[in-house]
């Protein structure tokens, strides 16, 4: 059997990670653009802990914190365009997906300041800026992963792009940084790690590598999720576990890509402002349902990892998804199901799916999550 594996991030996850990391910030060059959102890189710490070293190792810094979540390409170009200003030499992104997601882009638009702001998509002359990343959430492992997903100014629809030097060169994490993190996205986080699990397990580009990092993935998130539901208080521990699973996703997911779940998820997010990871979790059930009628044998294996049936699945996920489609329109209905019918994503699922299926999976969310008026 042919295998081939290439992890190109320097992933290191500990304790005090940016303390006892200092050399990195050295190692790129001595002046650098620090993107983040709004709050929670200074609320947690990590900006802090970052701004003291490099001024320790004297390396120049700006900060870029305008972005948002889901965010946007105009956002990223700007963004890009500070970068190119300043000569940044790298880009350091801290944040959960949205500002990692906006430093990867950022790092292409800083090479490339000449280019329009199409070329995410469309390719770009000069290699991405090196790109170091720190993250302070627990679901999307972006840390990890090529993609960066931007939301496209003028359909208002998210789209993914990636390429080899979208990956990052290194990324930090220290599990104190989620403490901040409250209780709805630390949920909301984790089951986008386990939508990453499943959907790269039950995937037609699936493989042993990213089945065994699907599968640990997630194990240790649903355990987890399992001991701290309704409880605000999560302890290191669960937070370090958490972390992990969240990497073992983007791991896998960087060899499979995303299938159905996060297809069917974008739109809430984009029109409805439901969080990425509950967006895409709400059809977690169906989708793990669907696929189990082409592989069951990789289904068993699942669920004995698990140590629980599918049905108890379904209940967990169900009863944790935060999600409210009451204010959801007829016309957003029909427009997102012919959105879906023919989506690249859905052409990953183990066997081929119906638009009376895919409506099938989409009322099946709207009866359980208050959208029983568009039934
Ligand atoms: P996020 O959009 O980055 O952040 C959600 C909210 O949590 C924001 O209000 C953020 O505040 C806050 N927050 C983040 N860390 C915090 C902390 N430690 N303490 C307190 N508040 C904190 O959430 P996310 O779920 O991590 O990322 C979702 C994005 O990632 C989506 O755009 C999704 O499409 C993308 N994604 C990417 C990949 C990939 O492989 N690249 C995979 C899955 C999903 P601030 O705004 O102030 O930062
Ligand atoms: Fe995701």
């Amino acid at each position: 059997m042919n295998l081939k594996f290439l992890m190109p991030v320097e992933m290191i996850s500990e304790e005090n990670c940016i303390e006892k990391n200092k050399e990195i910030f050295t190692r790129y060059g001595k002046k650098c653009l620090i993107v983040t959102g709004s709050r929670s890189a200074k609320l947690c710490g990590a900006l802090d802990d970052v701004i003291s070293v490099l001024q320790e190792s004297e390396v120049e810094y700006a900060i870029f914190d305008k972005v948002e979540q889901n965010p946007s390409v105009t956002t990223c170009y700007q963004g890009g365009l500070e970068a190119a200003a300043m000569g940044a030499e790298y880009i350091i992104g801290i944040g959960g997906g949205s500002p990692l997601d906006a430093a990867k882009a950022i790092a292409v638009y800083g090479a490339n300041p000449t280019q329009d702001k199409h070329c995410v998509y469309e390719g770009w002359n000069n290699q991405a800026l090196p790109i170091i990343l720190i993250g302070t959430t627990a679901g999307t492992g972006s840390e990890v992963t090529p993609y960066s997903v931007l939301t496209h100014d003028e359909t208002g629809m998210k789209k993914s792009f990636c390429a080899k030097d979208t990956f990052a060169s290194v990324a930090l994490g220290d599990a104190k940084y989620q403490r901040s993190l409250s209780y709805h996205f630390t949920v909301s986080t984790a089951l986008d790690a386990i939508c990453h699990g499943a959907e790269s397990y039950f995937n037609l580009k699936s493989d042993a590598i990213s089945d065994m990092f699907a599968l640990e993935c997630i194990r240790e998130a649903i355990e987890t999720l399992i001991q701290i539901e309704g409880k605000n208080d999560i302890s290191h521990a669960q937070r370090v576990r958490l972390y992990h699973a969240s990497l073992y996703g983007g791991v896998a997911i960087s060899r499979t890509g995303t299938a159905l779940c996060h297809c069917m998820g974008y739109p809430l997010s984009e029109e409805l402002q439901i969080p990425h990871g509950f967006a895409t979790a709400i059809y977690l059930p169906a989708f793990v349902q669907f696929s189990s009628m082409f592989d069951a044998q990789k289904t068993t294996r699942l669920f004995q990892c698990l140590n629980m049936n599918q049905e108890t699945f379904a209940t967990i996920i169900y009863r944790l998804c935060d999600v409210d489609l009451s204010a959801m329109t007829l016309e957003q209905k029909e427009r997102w199901l012919k959105r879906f019918d023919g989506h690249p994503n859905m052409a990953k699922n183990l066997g081929s799916i119906t638009g009376e299926e895919i409506t099938e999976i989409l009322e099946g969310a709207l009866k359980r999550y208050h959208g029983e008026h568009l039934l």
